[in-house]
Formats: structure tokens, C-alpha cells, sequence
């Protein structure tokens, strides 16, 4: 059995260990989210990825589903301030892990983010017991700040020109 398979077969004895069935529809959403981990879906986008093999999977169930599936602690749901929620499949014994969200493209990546030890130490203090925690980057993912660059480059170029020719027209 392939670690995919393991991973999904584990998911599918906590949806029924939680007195869920496991339906058509909450197992081919839950592979989905298991065979790409490292994706941010958005409810919509799920829809679309899976539309194509199940024309019958309607946009409501994909809603219902996730609710079902975050509510049993399969999925975890990211809230990256746009109003869209995106789920991503929270492994057992995966470390807690921070977002890079690209502003332009939209972009969500994971990063390994270890808690400060500062912060470790402020916890404590408030006898806080952290279960979870989730922090996200907001900025430029590699490609648009290349392009953002270009762009700015182009740009002066263009300054530049334009400043010759009303110097020409004055002159
Ligand atoms: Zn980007
Ligand atoms: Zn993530």
C-alpha cells in the first residue's frame, strides 16, 4: 500500500470513527485533498478540478463536505483575508506550518515555521496551552516580483524617453 493510500485509508477511519459515512462524493473531495497536500483550495476550485470525472458533484456538496471534513479535523481551513476560505488536508504528525500568500497571483505556499522561542516564553506566562497556530506572509511570490521588477525597469525606460522628447519640444 502506497503512502497515499495509507494516508487516505487513515482519513477514511476518522470520517466513520466520527460517525460519518464515508459517501462517493466526501471520498473522491478527501483524495483530492490528500493526493495534492501541498495545495490551498478554494471551494470553488475544487468544483472545477473535479467536474470533469464527476459532472454530478454539485458546488453546494463540495461546500457541505468540507464543512463535514474540517469539522472531523481532516481538513484545516485558511483564512488569508480575500473573504475566500481555502482547505488544505492537515496530516496527523505534520508540523504546524506557516503561508506564504502571493498578493498578485494569489499563490498560497507552505513554509516550515518553527515557534520563537520568545514566543514560547510568552505563552507560558499566560498558562496557554496551544493546540494550533497559523501565521501568513503577505508579498510577492518569486515570478511576480521578477515581473514587478521588469515592470519597473520598462517603466523607467519609458520615463526616460518621454523626458527627452518634451526636453526636445522645449528646446
Ligand atoms: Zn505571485
Ligand atoms: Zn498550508
Amino acid at each position: 500500500m502506497s503512502f497515499l493510500q495509507t494516508l487516505l485509508r487513515d482519513a477514511k477511519a476518522r470520517l466513520r470513527s466520527e460517525n460519518y459515512r464515508c459517501t462517493p462524493q466526501r471520498e473522491v473531495i478527501l483524495e483530492l485533498l490528500v493526493r495534492h497536500s501541498r495545495n490551498h483550495f478554494t471551494a470553488e476550485e475544487i468544483h472545477q478540478w473535479l467536474r470533469g470525472e464527476h459532472p454530478h458533484l454539485g458546488l453546494s456538496t463540495v461546500y457541505r463536505t468540507l464543512t463535514v471534513l474540517e469539522h472531523v479535523g481532516l481538513i484545516r481551513r485558511l483564512d488569508v483575508g480575500d473573504g475566500v476560505a481555502r482547505y488544505e488536508f492537515d496530516e496527523d504528525d505534520s508540523a504546524p506550518h506557516c503561508h506564504l500568500v502571493c498578493v498578485r497571483c494569489g499563490e498560497v505556499r507552505d513554509i516550515a515555521c518553527p515557534a520563537p522561542q520568545e514566543m514560547q516564553g510568552l505563552l507560558e506566562a499566560e498558562s496557554f496551552h496551544v493546540m494550533d497556530y497559523s501565521m501568513s506572509f503577505f508579498g510577492l511570490c518569486g515570478q511576480c516580483s521578477e515581473h514587478a521588477n521588469g515592470n519597473a525597469r520598462e517603466e523607467s525606460v519609458r520615463g526616460d524617453v518621454s523626458g527627452r522628447r518634451s526636453g526636445e519640444a522645449t528646446g
